[in-house]
């Protein structure tokens, strides 16, 4: 490559994150991996080390374990998005389609399937092999939860193409769900066996530990830089470079701190709170369950069981945060309303406090699409986790891996037939468009 064509990417930003992760908080301290120090060689360079950068790590040790893996994150691994999330690795559709649910949406939805169920085996291999119990990995199952006539009236519809998809489902009436999640405050639910339910932050963590063979991992460690030379690329870290021949950019909407696929992300934040240890005698019901809201932009609880007492995780709130940044004040005015939420679905929990608060950051596309493919030679883009990160980004980091080694999969073949991403409308429009949009929804999605 001559001088001339020499080509540097630079990161204009890095991840932080705002509020402390009860999920983190609530694991023993674990010995962090080094930072990057000096100068490595590497065959490829992992930049990120959530779950697409895990799992396209995993994946290429799979495929060819001679490689030399690099896996560098910003951060230490467990503390952002990939283990400070919800923790429902989702195998169907989230969403129904407004549509009769015909030819395309049909089979958007198989495509989907294929996607997530890819994400699962991956993880579920995992578990298998670390024995990991179900406090880490729980393949229990979900219920998307109605709290209102519309909620109602969307589960109907969303089993209604459950059936047609063939997948296997239950609707659940008020007592059903009552019983279950010991409050009156579920109108209906429907329950869908394939989601896994997992510790996030354990589980990301335990996905970094297993990592065998030629795979490092640094942690504290933020790719600042990479620049074409004559072996490939060399990645600049604050103590140390690589020299590598290939890249695979998995942090997700850091993407764009790069340059690559610039205007086309939407960052968008959404938030969590998780009570303190309760009593369990204090609520009836099973001490374990997970349920996404019945409504797309409605409220996710879990109930989590611990030796010392149970908690109730409460997610809800989505802002649009294009600097990728989310101030202390966004975090207290998402936890009033997730105080509101909690004390309307448990009134018998009066004085029970929130404990942890917290806020993660998800890029997504206005045509749904990933982020994906080789943005430049040798370059390979895992990103765009379109909210539901913990599958379809494990499988946008499987896709990655698998095209960067040119192994053919059904995975690799949905992915290359992905549209790129679309382009988002110029600021301030996006801007004021995007708030005004989760603000209206939002409204839209009352009480759920
Ligand atoms: C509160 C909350 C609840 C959620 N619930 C769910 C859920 O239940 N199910 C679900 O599927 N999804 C959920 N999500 C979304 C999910 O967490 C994300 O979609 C997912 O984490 C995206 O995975 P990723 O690997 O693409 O990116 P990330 O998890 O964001 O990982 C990217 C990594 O890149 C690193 N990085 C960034 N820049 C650099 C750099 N320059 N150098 C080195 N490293 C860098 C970051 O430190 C980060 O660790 C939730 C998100 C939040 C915040």
């Amino acid at each position: 490559m001559s001088k001339d064509s020499k080509k540097v990417f630079t990161t204009s930003k890095l991840p932080k994150n705002t509020g402390v992760s009860a999920w983190v908080a609530m694991l023993p301290s674990r010995g962090e991996k080094p930072r990057l120090e000096g100068a490595l060689t590497a065959d490829v360079v992992v930049i990120g080390g959530g779950f697409a950068g895990l799992s396209a790590a995993r994946r290429i040790s799979q495929l060819d374990p001679a490689l030399r893996v690099a896996v560098l994150d910003a951060g230490v691994i467990g503390e952002g998005a990939a283990g400070r999330n919800s923790g429902f690795i989702i195998d169907l559709p989230h969403e129904v389609s407004a549509d009769d649910y015909g030819g395309d949406s049909a089979s958007k939805s198989q495509q989907d399937i294929v996607i997530h169920r890819s994400a699962i085996a991956l993880a579920s291999d995992i578990a298998a092999e670390q024995g990991w119990d179900r406090d880490i990995f729980d393949p229990c199952g979900r219920y998307s939860v109605a709290i209102s006539e519309r909620g109602d009236q969307h589960l109907v519809a969303y089993s209604e193409q459950l059936r047609k998809l063939g997948e296997e489902h239950r609707l659940l009436d008020a007592k059903e769900i009552a019983a279950i999640t010991g409050t009156h405050c579920y109108t209906s639910a429907l329950f869908t066996p394939g989601t896994i339910i997992v510790q996030p932050a354990a589980y990301i963590r335990g996905v970094a530990d297993c990592l065998r063979g030629r795979i490092s991992i640094y942690e504290r460690t933020p790719a600042m830089a990479f620049e074409s030379d004559a072996q490939g690329w060399m990645v600049k870290t604050p103590q140390g470079w690589i020299s590598t021949g290939k890249i695979i950019l998995a942090n997700n909407g850091h993407a764009e701190s790069f340059g690559f696929f610039k205007g086309r992300l939407l960052h968008i934040f959404t938030y969590a709170s998780m009570t303190e240890e309760f009593d369990p005698s204090r609520l009836p019901g099973e001490r374990k369950w997970a349920a996404t809201p019945a409504l797309p932009m409605g409220t996710t609880v879990r109930r989590v069981a611990g030796q010392r007492g149970d908690r109730i995780l409460i997610r809800s709130r989505y802002t649009y945060n294009s600097r990728q940044i989310v101030s202390e004040g966004a975090l207290k005015r998402a936890g009033a309303q997730h105080d509101r939420k909690f004390k309307t679905r448990f009134p018998g929990l009066g004085n029970v406090n929130m404990e942890y608060r917290w806020a993660g950051g998800m890029a997504l596309t206005l045509n749904s699409v990933p982020a994906f493919g080789e943005v430049e030679h040798g370059v390979f883009a895992a990103c765009g986790c379109n909210g539901l990160g913990a599958s379809k980004a494990t499988a946008s980091g499987i896709a990655a891996a698998e095209m960067m080694l040119g192994y053919n999969s059904e995975l690799t073949q949905i992915y290359r037939r992905f549209q790129a991403p679309k382009a988002l409308p110029p600021r301030p429009f996006i801007t004021i468009g995007a708030k005004a949009n989760l603000a209206f929804r939002e409204w839209q999605t009352g009480t759920e």
